[in-house]
């Protein structure tokens, strides 16, 4: 049996690896986060790539569990409800709640990130090992193979948690192994971002709300950020005459926005740019089982269940998934054997439900919101 003066591996210093690296650690284990990247806190981000995150209610639980709820809450935006903005006309407020008291928290994932780097950092017995790029794992006895810079190194752990993200090596390595089965269905849609500048050091749209511009079988988001810029991300179709391959120039650019987006033209001055040179992200849902093998692997967040951005949960998701770890260890008295199996039983039909809530919620952002109908109904539930 695994005991706490025994090393766990976690592969993934993203949301869910950092949180798991705190819980670990708080419970008295050393724990080795090993990550592919470089330190993110003294680099730049991918362009194209900042994702403002709505966190909520569940992922706030578990920040608050470590301590962390408030400081992060410094740099979050609250949005009380929807801002519908059509083709034409004035844009319309949904509030998320009867009482306008709820809220749902714009925060940058990079700067979630660094904070929970930090606090993983900062705690005796968590070594954060970065440049070290998972590509091998024997999941019997837990010998871990790297690429680094300087070459292959190799390293052993009592338990290997994966919580490498929608792509995971660690599920790879098991799946290798003939030890797991996994779907991954890919949407037939991808997503682009763009910015809103700060207009005369002002927000350019209402800051208090999540801005969607539904198009039917398309549509725009916007998500406010600290320094009173948006974030907008697009999530059009892979192909066809309404895909981001389908606008090659400067000018089917423009036009295409005068026609659908107009009132985005006059806020977006490097619209342009942003669209031919931010890259366009696939976005799917990951199925698979086990979540883990002989109580000495497991899986966790996106690597276990990754879902399509529609209904904001799948960060919100990997950080709950850290907090039932935490009580399956808990009530199993550390003994892995029994966590992990229990860990998946408890998880794995909320993962699917929420896999589930998060396609059919894009059709609802896409093209339901617009409706007279949906709105005249909301107007009633919130009376
Ligand atoms: P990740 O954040 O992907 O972290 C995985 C980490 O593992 C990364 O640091 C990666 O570099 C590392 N890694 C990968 N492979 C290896 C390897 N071989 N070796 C070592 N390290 C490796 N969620 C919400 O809750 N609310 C939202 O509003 C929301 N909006 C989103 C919008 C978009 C456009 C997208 C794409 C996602 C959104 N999400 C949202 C989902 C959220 O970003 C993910 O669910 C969350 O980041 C999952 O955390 P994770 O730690 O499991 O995986």
């Amino acid at each position: 049996m695994t005991s706490r003066r025994d090393e766990i591996a976690i592969i993934g210093a993203g949301l869910a690896g950092c949180l798991a690296a705190c819980f670990l650690a708080r419970r008295g284990y050393p724990v080795a986060l090993y990550e592919r990247r470089s330190d993110p806190r003294t680099g730049t981000t991918e362009r194209g790539r900042s994702i403002n995150l709505a966190l909520s209610e569940r992922g706030l639980d578990a920040l608050r569990r470590i301590g962390l709820a408030d400081q992060v809450m410094t740099d979050a935006l609250p949005m009380r409800g929807r801002m519908i903005h059509p083709v034409e006309g004035e844009q319309q407020f949904q509030s998320y709640s009867a009482a306008g008291d709820r809220a749902i928290n714009s925060i940058s994932r990079g700067a979630l990130n660094n904070a929970l780097l930090d606090e993983a950092a900062a705690l005796p017995g968590v070594r954060i090992v970065f440049d070290h790029r998972l590509v091998g794992l024997d999941p019997i006895d837990g010998t871990l193979s790297f690429e680094t810079p300087q070459g292959p190194v190799a390293a052993k752990a009592s338990v290997v948690l994966g919580a490498d993200g929608a792509g995971s090596a660690v599920r790879g390595q098991l799946l290798a192994y003939g030890l797991l089965d996994e779907s991954v269905d890919f949407l037939d849609y991808g997503y682009k971002e763009l910015t809103i500048p700060a207009l005369g050091g002002d927000f350019a749209l209402d800051p208090d709300a999540l801005h969607i511009w539904p198009r039917g079988t398309s549509m725009m988001i916007a998500l406010p950020n600290p320094d009173r810029s948006f974030t907008c991300t697009l999530f059009w179709p892979n192909e066809g005459s309404g895909s981001f391959a389908a606008l090659d120039s400067p000018a089917a650019i423009e036009e295409h926005f005068t026609q659908h987006y107009p009132d985005v033209i006059p806020l977006a001055p490097n619209l342009v740019d942003d669209y031919q040179h931010n890259p366009v992200g696939v976005l799917g849902t990951v199925r698979c089982t086990p979540w883990q093998v002989y109580g000495k692997v497991g899986l966790l967040g996106d690597a276990a269940h990754a879902i399509v951005p529609f209904y904001g949960q799948g960060a919100n998701c990997a950080f709950e998934d850290v907090v039932e770890l935490d009580r399956c260890l808990d009530e199993c008295a550390d003994d892995w054997l029994g966590a992990l199996p229990l860990f998946q039983q408890r998880r794995q039909e909320n993962a699917e439900a929420i896999a589930t809530m998060a396609l059919t919620n894009f059709v609802e952002m896409r093209d339901k919101v617009a409706s007279p109908v949906f709105q005249l109904r909301r107007k009633v539930e919130h009376a």
